[in-house]
């Protein structure tokens, strides 16, 4: 039998019509604990010798479905949901790393994830090495006897680079390093990293996989034996469980996950092509243009190029500001992967707390706009866009 579609896998991958009642929607089990049935079970059942629910913070039969069609979706073994992003980020960090050892990262990543490894773990004696993993070269020399860690996102924070998947996962797996890769922006439709050879995927399920901006959570995927340790080790004890609830509306949004991005695909693509031609605007990164200087290996390793936008206004702070307030329909907000389009401006918002010179370093200039391009009309996306240029020129 053929394997199943990615439509079919995002609507039935790991479900069941429920034993008890036959409902045939996954049921949201909001519960804290579970009853053990007999004393006798209940030994069984810590002893390991049986399976069963204890205690939510171990697992949840709603987390549980979520997981199994997220690992299904990733071409996992397993998968393991939090409670958010940076709880997979740090719950899967925690289970390769201790005092002592080293971790290679990409420059371009989410500035939370910087945080994460250059401030609160270092803290914990666990030193990392930020490089520009565009070129694997600079890679392989930030690689020392101790590097446990490769550490990637593509496409990356903020200027839409990539890391070219096959190419890292072979240097790193020549010298006994793990490989992991935020998928977050692609979604597993556009991007499966573990097809290239990476070791363990992560993902913001609070953007395109519960799509619909109304939950935070997150989920780590990778090898059965990787996955199982991150449960029964850092995220039992460290705690940063996804609730049932949330479980319930990202199993929700994934239904129509491949639906919505072949959208944001398309939507983002008529954008970055606009904005390519528009007067106002210096540059575009859209890894789906000819002009992305990656262009070539987006087509190599991803299906489809995503709904991120980033473009450089000419008019710099000031011009930035006033397409911020001059947009109507896409909404000044952080974020991502939401149905509507979000707009951000981080020199006149995240990062007007940091230094200029800081900023810049971390590829964030004067006049750069992120857009996540959401699932309106693309007409009046772009309709919206082209009378907030407008406004600034008129200013
Ligand atoms: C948002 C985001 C995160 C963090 O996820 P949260 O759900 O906000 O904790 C990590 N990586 C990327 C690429 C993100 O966009």
């Amino acid at each position: 039998m053929t394997p199943p579609g990615i439509h079919t896998l995002a609507i039935h991958a790991g479900e069941s019509p429920d034993p008890t009642t036959g409902a045939l929607v996954p049921p949201l089990h909001l519960t804290a604990t579970f009853h053990l049935g007999t004393a006798e079970a209940g030994a069984a059942i810590f002893a390991g010798e049986q399976e069963g629910f204890v205690y939510s913070r171990w697992s949840n039969p709603t987390v549980e479905i979520l997981q199994r069609r997220v690992a299904a979706l990733e071409h996992a073994q397993a998968a393991l949901a939090t409670g958010s992003g940076m709880a997979a980020i740090a719950t899967a960090l925690l289970n390769i790393v201790r005092a002592g050892d080293h971790v290679v990262c990409a420059q371009a990543v989410y500035p939370s994830t910087y945080h994460l490894l250059d401030v609160e773990l270092r803290a914990l004696g666990i030193a990392t090495t930020f490089v520009d993993a565009t070129d694997w070269q600079k890679v392989a020399r930030a690689l020392t006897p101790n590097t446990k860690l490769l550490y990637l996102e593509t496409p990356g924070n903020p200027l839409l680079t990539l890391c070219d998947l096959a190419a890292l996962a072979h240097l790193a797996r020549a010298r006994g390093i793990i490989t992991l890769a935020d998928n977050t922006f692609a979604t597993p439709i556009n991007q499966n990293p573990l097809d290239w050879g990476i070791d363990i995927v992560v993902h913001s399920a609070t953007k395109y996989l519960c799509g619909h901006g109304d939950a935070v959570g997150g989920i780590i995927v990778g090898g059965a034996d990787f996955i199982q340790r991150c449960a029964n080790e850092p995220l039992r004890y460290f705690g940063g469980v996804l609730s049932p609830f949330n479980a319930y509306l990202i199993l929700r949004g994934i239904q129509t996950l491949p639906l919505r991005v072949e959208r944001h695909n398309a939507n983002a693509l008529a954008v970055a092509r606009f904005l390519e031609q528009h007067p106002q605007v210096a540059s575009v990164s859209y890894p789906g243009l000819a002009s992305h200087p990656q262009h070539a290996l987006a087509r190599q390793q991803m299906r489809g190029f995503g709904g991120m936008v980033c473009f450089e206004l000419k008019g710099g702070v000031a011009a930035g500001a006033r397409l911020m307030n001059a947009v109507k329909l896409c909404s000044l907000a952080v974020s991502l992967g939401d149905t509507r389009t979000l707009i951000t401006h981080p020199a006149s918002t995240t990062h007007s707390v940091v230094s200029r010179a800081q900023r810049l370093a971390q590829g964030v200039t004067d006049g750069l706009v992120r857009l996540s391009v959401g699932l309106e009309d693309v007409e009046d996306i772009l309709a919206d866009l082209e009378q907030g240029l407008a406004a600034i020129s008129n200013f």
